[in-house]
């Protein structure tokens, strides 16, 4: 037996033993584990699970150990996925500085930080937010304003950061400040880390149309923060902010869980709205194309992450096919939504009045809710504008 079997036979049965029964079932928003200083777990299990997969280093399965992390390679952490998704396993922990802030301060952290912050980030101790978006600077990132003036043993901070994703319940904020004005744009910008409980920090919760408020505006009034928060080199964080969003897509692949999931699949509901003709094909033939067109695109961009995966492990990534996955894969979901709209006809026209089944009003929320991939991360329109330009070599 080659020692990746090895290692898949004995995750396998690790994971049958160590996952409970109950975290083996789609999680719903109310049930993930966010770490932070007022962590919470939902259950005795949750807690349990998070325990168990944080002692064995696979909250981060690829990070190094003195860091709180698993030291797998990447076929181990990929056997990992796949056995931690046929058994259904949630993730153990949900954190913005787990996903995204974590990877880009392992190559540009110094030793103190890495040691500080991202062990307490495996440790489930400390919760992350982003602050990049502004509110004049979105998809001009660049163009951000909020200013960090230099004092000597410390920047002092002025301005606001929006759409801060949880910032409310956050314990730090990973930050980008405009140090000089006097270059270009992107050579001006630092990254500074930043205690949310620092004097000056505050935060507006903003309300969404379904009546939550994931998002807040951030304001930064006069806040002090130690020199040593500042991550890589002055005026150089435009750098580390792009390794950011190089992880961004597991961010994407994360808000995924922030809805409750449809419990049967397109085809299936396909089949028992509309229903099948003597020939056992779907009665609608305009909606059969749309379907086929649908689950065409959903294996071809399964089949993509494959490629993009197998290249990664020859050692012979592809720069340029991981610039087209995010666009291709959230218009796709926003394609389903549209069918599974489209199959419900008149069934689907709330996701609040209790007359209509639960599990149709969990799909109109699902589509509403996810009108947000194709903007956060960076928008569609911008995501095409890179395609076109560093994928496929267009002029400007
Ligand atoms: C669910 C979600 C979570 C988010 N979480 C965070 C977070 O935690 N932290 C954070 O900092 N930000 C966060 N954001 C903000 C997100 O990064 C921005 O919304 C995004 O970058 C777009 O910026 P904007 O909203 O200012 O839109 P704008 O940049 O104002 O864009 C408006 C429209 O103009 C189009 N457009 C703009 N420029 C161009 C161009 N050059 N070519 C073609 N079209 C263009 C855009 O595509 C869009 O349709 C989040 C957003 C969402 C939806």
């Amino acid at each position: 037996m080659s020692s990746l079997d090895q290692f898949r036979q004995e995750t396998r049965e690790w994971l049958s033993k160590n996952c409970p029964e109950s975290q083996r079932q789609p999680v719903k928003k109310n049930e993930i584990i966010w770490g932070g200083r007022r962590r919470k777990f939902p259950s005795v299990d949750a807690q349990l699970w998070f325990e168990r997969m944080r002692d064995k280093g696979w909250i981060a399965p690829d990070w190094p150990k003195e860091y709180g992390g698993g030291n797998l390679s990447v076929d181990e952490c990929k056997i990992l996925e796949q056995e931690m998704r046929s058994l259904g396993c949630r993730p153990p922990l949900y954190d913005q500085g787990l996903w995204m802030f974590g990877p880009a301060l392992l190559k540009y952290g110094s030793e103190d930080q890495k040691k500080e912050h991202l062990t307490k980030i495996t440790q489930g101790e400390i919760r992350w937010c982003q602050g990049y978006s502004e509110p004049g600077a979105g998809s001009d990132l660049a163009g951000l304003k909020t200013k960090a003036e230099d004092c000597g043993d410390h920047f002092l901070v002025n301005g606001s950061k929006i759409w801060t994703t949880y910032a409310d319940q956050a314990d730090w904020i990973f930050c980008l400040v405009r140090t000089n004005t006097e270059v270009a744009k992107q050579q001006g910008i630092s990254f500074l880390l930043i205690d949310m409980e620092s004097e000056g920090v505050t935060t507006s919760p903003i309300e969404l149309i379904s009546g939550e408020s994931e998002f807040c505006q951030t304001f930064f009034d006069n806040v002090k923060v130690p020199k040593e928060n500042l991550v890589y080199e002055v005026d150089k964080g435009w750098e580390v902010a792009k390794e950011v969003l190089k992880h961004e897509r597991k961010l994407i692949s994360k808000l995924d869980h922030m809805t409750e999931k449809e419990d049967r699949s397109v085809m299936e509901l396909a089949k028992e709205v509309i229903g099948l003709d003597s020939n056992g094909k779907l009665r609608n033939s305009s909606l059969r194309d749309q379907l086929t067109r649908h689950l065409m695109a959903e294996q071809a961009d399964q089949l993509s992450g494959l490629r993009i995966f197998q290249q990664m492990r020859a050692g012979q990534p592809d720069p340029k096919l991981p610039l087209t996955m995010k666009y291709a894969n959230t218009s796709e979901q926003q394609r389903k939504d549209e069918l599974f709209l489209a199959i419900l006809g008149n069934q689907g026209l709330t996701w609040q009045d209790e007359a209509f089944p639960k599990s149709y009003r969990t799909l109109v929320q699902n589509w509403a809710y996810n009108k947000s991939l194709t903007i956060a991360g960076g928008t569609s329109e911008i995501q095409l504008n890179i395609i076109a330009k560093r994928a496929l070599g267009l002029p400007e």
